[in-house]
């Protein structure tokens, strides 16, 4: 089986650069779960580092502990699902940032940390109901916050939240509960150093968002928003594409061993071009184990073919244009017995 995932880390570098002076001053928090985004977790957070990014966004504790283990001490590491005493046991072990979201969690973080006091980011649910205190909760959660913060089981180290990013007008909306909620903290005696709701989108096109941190993960592997502005635009590059070799031409037609189960969606077929080294190729459907595509002059068995991605006439969000969803579900679909491949 040939298909791989081609991973650019000098592109990661450079759109790691245009991040940081896009939310300058704020900091970068590198988003990766999902194993990067479907790039793979520990090159993409070991280049990072190398260059300069001292914040990760890693969602469960696990993967927390995994970050923790490859680039050491001199990191923050958030993570924002806890679902369980043992995620719980296995943030506080790592050292990491909690993000927490209700009542109960920040009992459990006070009763199963105390020793270590836990740095606690509390986050408050401007909307999106996933999880996070409700307004009308905030003034108790803060209260019992900062009783515990003062009897020093647990250190209120940061404010959050995640807004929708779809519209400005409910983003605004959103903003107006989270400087309210801040307020409320200020009120309580409680400071916290670090202010975070913005991701990719926010992030990047709203200044009065940023705040301390923005955690963004998709734009710095270079996925742009589907029906947003374009690569170019934003200034970033795709870092990685799904290549497979051509395994068989036969009169019209050129095959390649890359197919739906290993992550390429079967709808894409009849939708999208490949690049091959004689121009691009349309896709004319794709199989469990293998594509079909409309044969180009000299097809050759062994020849490179760039599914999507860099370099391929389609980034992972023109894919997922084509199938009304979004650049990330493209990528992190591609399967785990795809070998990651690094350049
Ligand atoms: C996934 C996620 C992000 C990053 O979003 P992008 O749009 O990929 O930048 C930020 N914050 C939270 C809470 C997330 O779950």
């Amino acid at each position: 089986m040939s298909a791989r995932l081609v991973v650019d880390l000098e592109r990661l570098a450079r759109n790691l650069r245009r991040i940081r002076a896009q939310v300058s001053p704020a900091t970068h928090m590198l988003v990766v779960k999902n194993d990067a985004y479907g790039h793979g977790l520990e090159p993409i957070v070991r280049r990072a580092h190398a260059e300069g990014v001292r914040w990760f966004g890693a969602f469960d504790a696990h993967t927390g502990a995994r970050v923790r283990a490859i680039l050491g001490d001199d990191v923050r590491i958030f993570v924002w699902i806890l679902a369980t005493d043992d995620d719980i046991r296995t943030a506080v072990a790592a050292d990491l940032d909690l993000g927490v979201g209700d009542r109960d969690l920040l009992e459990d973080v006070a009763r199963l940390g105390a020793d270590a006091r836990p740095r606690v980011h509390l986050k408050i649910d401007t909307g999106l109901h996933r999880n996070g205190v409700r307004p009308e909760e905030w003034p108790d959660a803060v209260a019992r916050a900062a009783e515990l913060h003062t009897a020093g089981s647990l250190a209120v180290e940061g404010v959050w939240s995640h807004i929708a990013e779809a519209s400005d007008a409910e983003d605004d909306a959103a903003r107006e509960l989270f400087l309210a909620a801040r307020e409320t903290l200020d009120a309580a005696g409680l400071s916290p150093r670090f202010a975070h709701l913005a991701a990719s989108a926010a992030g990047f096109g709203r200044p009065e968002f940023r705040e301390d941190l923005v955690r963004i993960g998709a734009f710095a592997y270079g996925i742009r928003p589907a029906g947003g502005p374009g690569e170019d635009e934003l200034g970033l590059e795709p870092i990685g594409r799904l290549e497979a070799e051509v395994v068989a031409v036969t009169g019209e037609r050129a095959i390649v061993d890359v197919g739906s189960m290993h992550g390429l969606p079967t709808p894409v077929g009849g939708l999208i071009s490949v690049g091959t080294p004689g121009g691009p190729a349309r896709v004319i459907a794709v199989e469990p184990t293998r594509t079909i595509l409309a044969a180009w002059p000299g097809a050759t068995v062994g020849q490179p073919v760039a599914m999507w991605g860099a370099d391929a006439p389609h980034s992972a969000t023109d894919v997922a244009e084509r199938l009304a969803t979004i650049g990330e579900e493209i990528a992190v679909r591609v399967s785990p017995m795809v070998a990651r491949e690094y350049e």
